[in-house]
C-alpha cells in the first residue's frame, strides 16, 4: 500500500537489538525469555519477537492473552507465556493459540485448568508466587496447593516465578524476596515438582540471580536502557530513535507568546522551529518538559519552548543559524536518551518507550540499512 509517511518516525535498530540480546545472555550465562509486552515496549512486537525467536530464545512473554494471539498471527512458534494469566473467559482463545498460562491468582488458576481441559496434550503452566510485590501471585501456601491441583488435573508445572519489587532500589529487599522464593522451590521439590523454568530476574534483577534460576526475564535492558540508579549490569545500546522533522521556522519579535496558553514568551528576538512530533507521538506533555526538555537537531541540543501540542513541538534555534526547515529533530535515542526525557518529564524510561504513538511509522534497520517499514496508516 502506498502510504505518505508522516514526517516523524521511530527507527528501530535490529542490529543493536540482537547485540543487546547476545550481551545479556552472555552476561547471565543462561537463556533469556524476552519480555515483548506492550508491543515490545513500543518497538513492534511481531518483528522483535521473531528476531528473539531466531536468536534462540526458548520462550517469550507478554502480559495479556491478546498480545500472545497477535504474536501467533505474526508467525511466532515459540512458547508464549502470558504473565497476567488467563481468565476462564479467555481460555478458548488461549487454547486455540497454544499460549502458556501463568497461574497468578485464584481466577487465573481456574482459567488455566479450563485451558488444560480444552487442550489434548498435557498443558504446561507457570506458577507465580508473590514474595513482596503485592500485585499478582499466589502466597507460598496457595502456590503449593495450586501446584497439586494443577498436577492432579493432568497439567504440568513447567515454570515457577516471582517478581522483584525493588531490584533497582534496594538489594536487601530483593534478596529477602529471593529467600522466600527459594523456600517455595524447596517445598515444591518435596512435593515431587521440579519445574524446568525458574525465573525471577527482570532487567534490574540480573544482579540478584542465583544458580537456582534457570531463565532471565528482561525487558528494558534488551531495548538498550539500564534500570536506574543501578550501574548498568551489562553494556547495551538504545534500540529506538524517535525523530520528528522541522516543518517551518519563524522569526519572532521579542515578547511573542508561543503555543497553547502563551506560557512561553520570547524574551528576545527568537528563531522558533515547529517540529512535527507531539504528545500523540510520544513527546511527554508535562510542565517540566516545557521547562527543561530538549531535542537534538544536527548534533546539538535545542530547548523546547511552550506547551507540547498533540502533533507539534516548538524548539528554540535562535543560536543555531545552521538549522533549516526539513531538518530532523531527535526526541530520544542516543542523545538525548529516553532516560533524560523521562527525567525532564518526571517519569521513567519504560513509560517514554511505551508512549510512542500508534501513528508513528516503525522503520526497521539492519547494519544501518532500512529493511522494513511498518505503519498503521
Ligand atoms: C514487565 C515485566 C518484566 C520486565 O521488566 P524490565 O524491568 O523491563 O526488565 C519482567 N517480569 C514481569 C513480571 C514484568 O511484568
Amino acid at each position: 500500500m502506498a502510504v505518505r509517511l508522516r514526517p516523524e518516525e521511530a527507527r528501530i535498530d535490529l542490529t543493536r537489538l540482537a547485540a543487546n540480546f547476545r550481551a545479556i545472555e552472555a552476561h547471565a550465562g543462561r537463556p533469556l525469555m524476552p519480555v515483548v509486552k506492550a508491543d515490545a515496549y513500543g518497538h513492534g512486537a511481531a518483528r522483535v519477537a521473531r528476531l528473539f525467536e531466531a536468536l534462540g530464545a526458548p520462550l517469550l512473554c507478554v502480559a495479556f492473552v491478546e498480545e500472545g494471539v497477535s504474536l501467533r498471527r505474526a508467525g511466532v512458534a515459540a512458547p508464549i507465556v502470558v504473565m497476567a494469566g488467563v481468565g476462564p473467559e479467555e481460555a478458548g482463545e488461549a487454547a486455540d493459540h497454544g499460549l502458556t498460562p501463568v497461574v497468578a491468582t485464584p481466577r487465573t488458576l481456574e482459567g488455566a485448568l479450563e485451558v488444560g481441559r480444552l487442550r489434548t496434550e498435557p498443558l504446561r503452566v507457570h506458577l507465580k508466587v508473590d514474595t513482596g510485590m503485592s500485585r499478582l501471585g499466589l502466597t507460598p501456601a496457595e502456590a503449593r496447593s495450586a501446584a497439586r491441583r494443577v498436577a492432579d488435573a493432568g497439567l504440568v508445572v513447567d515454570g515457577v516465578l516471582t517478581h522483584l519489587s525493588s531490584a533497582d532500589e534496594s538489594p536487601g529487599v530483593a534478596s529477602a524476596q529471593v529467600d522466600v522464593f527459594d523456600g517455595l522451590l524447596a517445598d515444591l521439590e518435596r512435593q515431587g515438582q521440579r519445574p524446568q523454568w525458574v525465573h525471577v530476574a527482570n532487567s534490574a534483577g540480573l544482579l540478584h540471580s542465583r544458580p537456582s534460576q534457570t531463565l532471565i526475564r528482561p525487558g528494558l535492558l534488551l531495548y538498550g536502557l539500564s534500570p536506574r540508579p543501578l550501574a548498568p549490569p551489562v553494556k547495551v545500546r538504545p534500540v529506538m530513535t524517535l525523530v520528528g522533522r522541522i516543518e517551518v521556522i519563524h522569526d519572532l519579535p521579542k515578547g511573542t507568546p508561543v503555543s497553547y496558553g502563551g506560557r512561553w514568551i520570547a524574551p528576545r528576538p527568537s528563531r522558533i522551529a515547529t517540529v512535527a512530533v507531539g504528545y500523540a507521538d510520544g513527546v511527554p506533555r508535562t510542565a517540566a518538559m516545557t521547562a527543561s526538555g530538549q531535542m537534538n537537531v544536527g548534533g546539538g541540543r535545542v530547548p523546547v519552548r511552550g506547551t507540547v501540542c498533540m502533533d507539534f513541538t516548538m524548539v528554540d534555534v535562535t543560536d543555531r543559524s545552521d538549522v533549516r526547515e526539513g531538518d530532523e529533530a531527535v526526541v530520544f535515542g542516543d542523545d538525548p536518551t529516553a532516560w533524560e526525557v523521562a527525567d525532564w518529564a518526571g517519569t521513567n524510561a519504560w513509560q517514554i518507550l511505551t508512549s510512542v504513538g500508534l501513528r508513528v511509522p516503525r522503520v526497521y534497520t539492519e547494519e544501518g540499512r532500512v529493511v522494513a517499514v511498518e505503519s498503521r496508516y
